[in-house]
């Protein structure tokens, strides 16, 4: 007889998010004034999450701030963070902020990166490579490490790392994006054990898959951007990990198309 523990998830991409799935639920998204977290804030906001909307051009941050309000969501909050630039204190400063202001925190989507250059190792420049692992991956740990005690306090509580394809097999060109993937799938594997125990706080990954927005394009400048997927038709995958209805899932990774 199977053990029901070890049947397969079931799959985000046919998940259909209730009204008000998330509502009750604090959620911090980083790189959400562009692309595809821009796209999942929106969709978390209409499902009734409030929504602290991380990232680095606050005039972006600021339209989906107003989007979100237009569309009926909860007030969200603002919280730039240069994942460059910023040190310790700046990500206390967010820890905190959203402690006082909310008291909780029961999601975090690990969405913000960036490309860096597609060149071979050999030639790959070594100041971009640091960048890249530094944004991807290093970031992403220290956002988590200042967010996990509120997280682990949380009733439900959902951490989401973005990966990709060259995360999970190598591709060549790829250098040090395909490199920080594959590192932020191992970092949610490790968060993922070391939090299994609790069983209020999962760790899973998510693939988007070709989608267009500013990264693609630029990875991608001659390709028919038509036949490319909106980040839009991404986001129940997004809701389903980040919501009620992932609830035990954890250590895993999964592809949103
Ligand atoms: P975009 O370039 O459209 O958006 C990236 C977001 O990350 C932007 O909001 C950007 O901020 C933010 N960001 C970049 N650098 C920093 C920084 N230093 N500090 C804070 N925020 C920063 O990319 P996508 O929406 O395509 O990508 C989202 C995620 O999905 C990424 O992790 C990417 O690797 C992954 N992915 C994307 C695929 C695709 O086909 N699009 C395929 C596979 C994975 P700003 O608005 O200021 O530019």
């Amino acid at each position: 007889m199977t053990d029901p523990a070890d049947a397969p998830p079931a799959d985000p991409r046919d998940h259909k998010p209730a009204r008000d799935e998330m509502r009750g639920r604090v959620i911090l998204v980083t790189g959400a004034g562009d692309g595809i977290g821009r796209a999942v804030a929106l969709a978390l906001a209409e499902h009734g999450a409030t929504l602290i909307l991380g990232g680095r051009t606050t005039r972006k941050l600021e339209k989906t701030y107003d989007d979100i309000l237009a569309g009926g969501g909860a007030k969200p909050s603002i919280a730039p963070l240069n994942l460059e630039k910023a040190l310790a204190p700046d990500y206390d400063a967010v820890a905190t902020g959203i402690e006082k202001e909310y008291g909780r925190l029961d999601g975090l989507l690990h969405n913000a990166g960036i490309l860096g250059q597609l060149s071979p190792i050999e030639h790959y420049d070594v100041p971009t490579w640091c960048r890249v692992l530094h944004v991807n991956l290093t970031a992403a740990f220290a956002l988590t490490q200042v967010c996990l005690p509120m997280l682990k306090n949380s009733a439900d509580a959902a951490v989401l790392f973005t990966s990709s394809s060259v995360g999970r097999k190598g591709r060549a060109l790829w250098g040090a994006y395909a490199a920080s993937k594959f590192a932020t799938e191992g970092l949610a594997q490790v968060l993922a054990d070391e939090t299994r125990a609790l069983g209020r706080l999962r760790v899973n990954c998510i693939n988007p898959g070709p989608t267009r927005t500013a990264m693609r394009l630029q990875a991608y400048p001659a390709e028919n951007r038509e036949a490319l997927r909106e980040p839009a038709s991404l986001v129940n995958a997004y809701l389903f990990l980040l919501g009620p209805a992932s609830r035990g899932i954890t250590g895993r990774s999964f592809d949103a198309q």
